[in-house]
């Protein structure tokens, strides 16, 4: 947008009564890091961008900065962020502000590499090779918390009671958070779609439209922004965290996936294919079932999420895929046509939205470039480990297979794929050393 552009736009912008504009940007971690801008700043902004030290990237949510490449031996250098005027959304829930995201540069113009939206914009380029694009349709789930001094975390469960799966109103979300939600995420241009109440006492989820895999990644962070900032407006506490709680199931982040053609048509079904998929629908399939160990690295990023797999959950336990099954890691739904697509259900909310679309549409790309087949699909019970290759049990496990993953990490690009694989290895190494409340428990008293 040129600098004419700009100054319009800074007029409409002031005839609404918005005076700032947040501008944000996703970390390596999917955290949302950025600045509130008065809009007078906004024509100097759009020339030489927000500094940020590129520590920020690399920096935990506890507030240390891990040594990844490009950050501290290299002394610490800024990146610079520059708003994508494109995404210049309201803001409902912060009234007078409108909000941006940025695309971060570091020293002489060039895009960050382990950017998490230039991620998303390498792999969209490797599949437009093969002549195909992806549509993407994200579901996330997530627990509403709130303050309890009795609980020793600090928080415990809102609308806490059970049986409110699909529960609608009031009996299960007493404050009415969830229409509260939909309705600031629509008129943040979000393209929400619907919200329900999820399996277990105080969870809920909320569906997005389908699109691009830019847009849905920058409309499935901006909706996690979203749910904790509203979370917060009520002292509530928002949290994507994969398995929260012993007893209850964990949050899943479900992507719908299709593939189209150049002209929008869907090429993942086709009715004289075997169970109503194309070759390329098949081949995408296997794609993500032999990159899946590495892909949960990038879909199960932290030393919780392994908690959330299991037999009986919902939740995936073994590499498989399935028609209309719930219990694999790959669901086909029934629908064929314009909306035939696979659900992969292996991804949990703590997922950086972006990597996670980025690394499955890599295995897709991979999946097709190779024309790979997939085993036969799952009938029924999908929870018997001798029916199935399992998925990696920790976070180290996954991190081994993503670093030994080459084709996925030439499609992701290898400088990103080092810079998380540092990241993470760092936070496995840091909660290794750190003394849990259950050793307290199971070793403290009888040994
Ligand atoms: N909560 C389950 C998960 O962790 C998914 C439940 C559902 O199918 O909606 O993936
Ligand atoms: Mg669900
Ligand atoms: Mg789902």
């Amino acid at each position: 947008m040129d600098q004419v552009d700009v100054s319009s736009l800074v007029e409409d912008l002031r005839a609404k009564g918005i005076d700032v504009i947040r501008v944000s940007y996703p970390d390596l971690i999917g955290v949302d890091r950025g600045r509130d801008v008065l809009i007078d700043e906004l024509q100097s902004v759009m020339g030489h961008g927000i500094a940020f030290c590129r520590a920020v990237y690399h920096t935990t949510p506890m507030g240390d900065v891990v040594p990844v490449q490009g950050g501290i031996e290299s002394g610490l250098p800024d990146i610079s962020a520059r708003p994508d005027l494109t995404t210049l959304t309201n803001l409902p829930w912060e009234p007078g502000a409108a909000w941006c995201l940025a695309d971060t540069s570091v020293l002489g113009g060039l895009a960050a590499e382990e950017s998490p939206r230039e991620v998303a914009r390498r792999v969209s380029a490797k599949l437009s090779e093969l002549g195909v694009s992806a549509v993407i349709g994200p579901e996330l789930e997530f627990y509403l918390l709130e303050p309890d001094s009795s609980s020793p975390t600090g928080w415990s469960r809102y609308a806490d009671q059970p049986g409110n799966v699909y529960v609608v109103g009031r009996k299960g979300d007493p404050r009415g958070m969830l229409l509260t939600m939909l309705r600031n995420m629509r008129d943040a241009s979000l393209q929400v779609t619907a919200a329900n109440h999820e399996f277990s006492p105080g969870q809920f989820e909320i569906n997005l439209n389908h699109s691009d895999l830019l847009d849905a990644a920058d409309r499935a962070f901006r909706m996690k922004s979203a749910v904790q900032e509203i979370a917060r407006h009520e002292g509530m506490l928002a949290t994507f965290m994969a398995k929260p709680f012993n007893e209850e199931g964990g949050s899943g982040f479900h992507l719908h996936i299709s593939l189209v053609d150049a002209d929008g048509t869907n090429v993942f079904g086709d009715p004289a294919g075997v169970d109503g998929l194309s070759a390329t629908g098949r081949a995408a399939i296997a794609g993500v079932l032999a990159h899946a160990p590495a892909l949960a690295a990038i879909l199960n990023p932290t030393i919780n999420s392994y908690k959330r797999f299991g037999p009986d959950t919902l939740a995936p336990w073994l590499i498989d895929w399935g028609l209309d099954n719930r219990s694999a890691m790959v669901r086909i739904p029934p629908e064929r046509g314009g909306a035939a697509r696979m659900e992969v259900r292996l991804g949990d909310a703590t997922a950086n939205p972006y990597l996670a679309m980025a690394a499955v549409s890599a295995a897709i790309y991979l999946g097709v470039r190779d024309t790979l087949e997939p085993a036969a699909p799952l009938e029924g019970y999908g929870y018997d480990p001798e029916s199935a290759p399992m998925l990696p049990q920790s976070l180290p496990e996954a991190l081994d297979a993503l670093e030994a993953d080459t084709a996925l990490a030439e499609v992701l690009g290898e400088f990103f794929v080092n810079s998380f694989l540092t990241y993470k290895r760092n936070e496995v190494e840091r909660f290794s050393r750190f003394v849990t409340d259950w050793e307290f428990r199971e070793y403290a008293y009888h040994l």
